[in-house]
């Protein structure tokens, strides 16, 4: 699915601004482009992961890198979101009305679409903390995924 949809464009940068306020990432849901901030405070990595009460996913990578990579992975949720936007219609609204109060960081609460993308990085960095805190959300990605063939494995910091 990624090969055959890339994104648009993928841009590091030592800071991303949006609307004058710094974002770890952002994505552009109309261009299919992402961009990633290199630079974190320090208090957007290493954090301890506690369920629904964490301020984003990639915070809880233990060093400044790792968080890169996290943003990284959630941008992809986004751009897999949008292909899915694209694939089917009602299907992509069925995920945006998902009930996301159980989301497994405060950024996956604010709308259908950080849901989908946080949703989607607890998929990959904690899938049976998914299974246990958020159960539709696990089915809600799994099913998206399966929908477009997609097969993600677990992330396995051993390999
Ligand atoms: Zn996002």
């Amino acid at each position: 699915m990624l090969s055959e949809n890339p994104f648009a464009y993928l841009r590091l940068k030592s800071s991303v601004y949006l609307e004058n306020s710094p974002k770890s990432g952002w994505y552009s849901f109309d261009e299919g482009g992402a961009e990633i901030s290199v630079s974190r405070d320090s208090d957007e990595y290493g954090q301890i992961f506690e369920w629904g009460l964490i301020k984003k996913l990639s915070c809880t990578a233990p060093h400044e890198f790792g968080a890169v990579l996290g943003t990284l992975v959630h941008e992809i949720g986004h751009h897999l979101h949008r292909l899915l936007k694209f694939k089917d219609l009602a299907r992509f609204s069925q995920t945006c009305l998902t009930p996301r109060h159980n989301a497994c960081s405060r950024y996956g609460m604010i709308n259908g679409l950080e849901y989908f993308a946080e949703t989607f990085a607890a998929y990959i960095y904690f899938r049976p903390e998914l299974i246990s805190y958020d159960e539709v959300g696990y089915t809600m990605l799994e099913s998206a995924l399966e929908f477009m063939g997609v097969r993600v494995n677990e992330y396995d910091p051993g390999t």
